[in-house]
């Protein structure tokens, strides 16, 4: 928990410390200091909707009495960011093999996180295949191969500018030829070309579904925390094109924009699942709400 407090000390300094700076201890708490509240949470990529449900509350509260001083507001803040964070925060790893897709915008730390997930899973003795269906830029493949080796994990790749549904299903002919546990596949991330992504993530999907039909069992969309409205953005693309099953919130360490993941859950609905706090091989972590919240706060 020092560590996340650390790494999140950017966030904790724009939300957090502000919103102590207007709710002196002692001091009166009304409408202005509930709207000086709201303009923090706005101004640090909380988003509307969200702000708006907290604000909400508090103003009930302070309406019914429940709301007397600054350390109950912060009190009822810190329980509603937990509670706006809440549900299906573990991913789904009941299958042998687990088929998890990742997709994300070129950047983002698409690749990193992939072999920092692979790492993890390693560590915890599950035996991982990476698929390298990043087809369209040749480094990209490269890169996880380095990852491959790195942590232990076999890696199912073609050549360069090859069908990326062909490696994603090879990757899975594998994965059951040989007992695997997991397999992580990557996905492409250009978004401003002429060859569109979406339909290649689709045909992925399809075909992943000829190998095994319940696959992808988890398709984790990687956003950038520094990129703020972007990654709210991007979710809401990636998801009504092929639907998420969660979010991985990288480049948390050294942003102030960290609120983003509040925005994210509650305009887009989809849980975030683990976060990256740093370029380190075990600067991946499960994202947990409390825990989260209790960084900021505490
Ligand atoms: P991709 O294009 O999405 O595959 O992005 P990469 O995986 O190549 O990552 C882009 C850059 O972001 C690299 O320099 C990574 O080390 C860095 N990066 C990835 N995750 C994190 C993180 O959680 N924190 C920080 N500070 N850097 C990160």
């Amino acid at each position: 928990l020092d560590k996340l407090k650390e790494k999140l000390s950017k966030t904790k300094q724009h939300i957090v410390e502000k919103i102590e700076a207007v709710i002196p201890i002692g001091g009166k708490i009304d409408e202005s200091t509930i709207e000086e509240i709201e303009e923090i949470l706005i101004s640090s990529d909380v988003g509307v909707k969200a702000t708006e449900e907290i604000t909400g509350i508090l103003r009930r509260k302070i309406k019914e009495g429940g709301i007397k001083d600054a350390s109950d507001v912060k009190i009822v803040l810190k329980e509603e960011l937990i509670n706006l964070l809440k549900n299906n925060t573990s991913l789904n790893l009941k299958n042998t093999p687990s088929i998890i897709l990742v997709v994300g915008v070129n950047g983002v730390g698409k690749t990193t996180t992939i072999g920092k997930l692979g790492y993890k899973f390693v560590n915890e003795g599950k035996s991982v295949v990476f698929a390298a269906a990043d087809t369209f830029r040749a480094a990209a493949i490269e890169q996880l191969e380095i990852w491959a080796k790195k942590v232990g994990a076999d890696i199912i790749k073609h050549k360069s500018g090859a069908d990326p549904a062909a490696i994603a299903f090879d990757a899975l002919e594998h994965a059951k030829a040989q007992n695997k546990d997991i397999v992580i596949i990557d996905t492409a991330g250009r978004l401003h070309t002429k060859s569109p992504l979406m339909e290649e993530l689709r045909k992925i999907n399809r075909v992943l579904k000829k190998s095994i039909p319940e696959a992808p069992h988890e398709t984790l969309l990687i956003v950038d925390a520094t990129t703020g409205q972007n990654a709210i953005r991007q979710a809401s693309l990636f998801n009504e094109a092929i639907g998420l099953t969660g979010v991985v919130v990288t480049k948390l360490d050294g942003t102030a924009k960290g609120g983003v993941i509040f925005a994210i859950k509650k305009e887009i609905g989809i849980p975030i699942k683990l976060i990256g706090i740093g370029e380190g091989i075990d600067d991946l972590k499960e994202f947990i709400p409390q825990e989260f919240v209790e960084a900021l706060f505490d």
